[in-house]
């Protein structure tokens, strides 16, 4: 028989706020000692009263908007009572009822990743959006040998916690799923979405069918994922145990289970347990929340055009591969420093625009920014603005200098941030297109090498481009490449 994976996922995404959920203390708990970010408040002590932080509100919202979710204007906090040493109040405050955002859906585009190697073709999958919710994290328990320490540095940070439907089919939609709702977070600037620093985590609950049923089959959930290889290592690997089970006839236990990243298998954390009664109720020390419409437009500007609908618009406007449009969108600074660049070029074609603009950002751009060890996502601060590559694109476009050189002139750009024309000038680069100089130097070339030139003769194609070299080498570079190839053909005809 053959079965299909059925996938909801569970993600927290920790909200990059200078303060925690409901206390003042710094949310940056990165590299800090222990235990130094804390207050009455997120160490629980009785009497201390929570406030509100509006900015995690906002953060929340937008990403609500950003998953095409409704927008709740009237909700409430409610206290999810359960006892841990991580958790200092003995129970968490979050929303249980009333989600701030749900019913939502994300688009994906989906590739197989088996082989390895990029695919131009994907699958667009629309993955619903069941509820995102605002909570606070726990404290940190760290166990070494018989002795356990807590650190309540993260107890209280802004936790927003996203639930989908079932609608995820397969490992590598799982992939595509947090990778872009990863992206998102980034592109709202509301999360490092870092999964190998936890402020991204995410809980896949799966289960298996026979294809073409509607039922759903037992699930499991899988915790400790640390990135988002290990997702789809640890979803695969479940697949395949569970197949193999249920085609012996035995059944799936329902069980929460982890993932050893080493031995690349899960493994049982707990059975089943009787379902957890969390006593929710609503928190008596917080106001209820509302949001009213001019706060919801507010915060609706503030969501920027996303990935997916920039790929869309640079291959419909620009012409664009569908590589080149997910690698100039796969950073935010990116994309935007890109359009700029295209903004500010002056060739008459649009296409033609954009296309030398994301020619040069993906190669010289980012090779140099790589030698450099800057993130893609720095792009912003290089030393070239966009507007000093657009005036370089000009200026190829114009012969004013031809390729070659124009990579030596960004290399000086890129180190001085000096303005293109000014490094042509002061180093003499500009192109040789007079007819008159040309004739003579290829003139010259032929005469000194009457070999190739009876070679070419004989039906040799390929020493023409021998003989280019030398004439571009004579000109130190600066050649009109158009205009030589011209007068050596003219100059070689029998
Ligand atoms: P629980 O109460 O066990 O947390 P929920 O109904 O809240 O379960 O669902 C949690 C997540 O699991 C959701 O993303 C949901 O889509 C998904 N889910 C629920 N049932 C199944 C199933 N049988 N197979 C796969 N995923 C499921
Ligand atoms: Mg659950
Ligand atoms: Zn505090």
């Amino acid at each position: 028989m053959e079965y299909e994976v059925v996938i909801g996922m569970e993600t927290h995404v920790e909200l990059d706020t200078n303060s925690k959920m409901f206390c003042a203390c710094s949310a940056r708990f990165f590299g800090a000692e222990p235990n130094v970010n804390v207050c009455p408040v997120c160490l629980g002590m009785p009497g201390a009263l929570p406030v509100i932080n509006k900015r995690a509100v906002e953060f929340a919202m937008m990403v609500g908007l950003a998953l095409n979710c409704q927008i709740a204007r009237h909700t409430f906090w409610e206290r999810k009572s359960y006892w841990y040493p991580d958790l200092p109040k003995g129970y968490q405050i979050s929303q249980y009822q009333r989600p701030l955002a749900y019913d939502g859906w994300l688009d994906v585009d989906v590739r197989d990743l088996s082989t390895g190697n990029w695919t131009e073709e994907s699958t667009r999958r629309r993955i619903r959006i069941r509820r995102a919710h605002l909570e606070e994290d726990t404290g940190k328990l760290t166990h070494v040998g018989d002795k356990s320490y807590v650190d309540y540095n993260r107890s209280g940070v802004p936790l927003l916690e996203i639930v989908t439907e079932p609608d995820i089919r397969s490992a590598d939609e799982a992939y595509a799923y947090l990778s872009a709702l990863q992206q998102i977070v980034r592109y709202l600037g509301v999360s490092t979405g870092d999964m190998e620093k936890g402020a991204m985590r995410c809980e896949p609950n799966m289960s298996l069918r026979p294809k073409g049923s509607d039922a759903f089959g037992v699930k499991v959930e899988i915790k400790n994922l640390n990135s988002l290889r290990a997702v789809r290592d640890a979803i695969a690997y479940e697949i395949r145990r569970q197949t193999a089970l249920l085609e012996r006839g035995e059944a799936v236990q329902q069980v929460t289970l982890g993932w050893d990243e080493s031995r690349g298998v899960t493994v049982v954390q707990r059975e089943k347990e009787s379902a957890h009664d969390y006593r929710y109720f609503p928190e008596p020390d917080l106001p209820p929340l509302e949001v009213d419409d001019a706060w919801l437009e507010d915060v609706r500007r503030r969501v920027p055009e996303l990935a997916l609908a920039r790929q869309d618009r640079y291959r419909r406007d620009f012409g664009l591969s569908a590589y080149d449009a997910v690698q100039l969108t796969s950073d935010r600074a990116v994309a935007e420093w890109f359009e700029q660049v295209i903004a500010a070029a002056s060739a008459a074609d649009l296409r033609a625009r954009a296309k030398a603009a994301a020619n040069w950002i993906q190669t010289e751009v980012f090779r140099l920014m790589k030698a450099n060890g800057i993130p893609n996502a720095e792009i912003a601060g290089i030393k070239p603005s966009p507007r000093q590559l657009a005036e370089l694109i000009n200026l190829v476009d114009e012969q004013v200098v031809n390729i070659n050189t124009a990579r030596q002139v960004f290399e000086e750009m890129f180190a001085t941030g000096a303005s293109p024309r000014a490094i042509v000038e002061a180093k003499g680069l500009a192109q040789v297109s007079d007819v008159d100089v040309l004739r003579r130097v290829v003139a010259e070339v032929i005469a000194a090498h009457p070999g190739q030139v009876q070679q070419y003769r004989n039906g040799q194609e390929k020493v023409f481009g021998f003989l280019v070299g030398q004439v571009m080498k004579a000109t130190k570079g600066k050649g009109n490449a158009q205009v030589i190839n011209q007068l050596l053909r003219e100059a070689l005809q029998p």
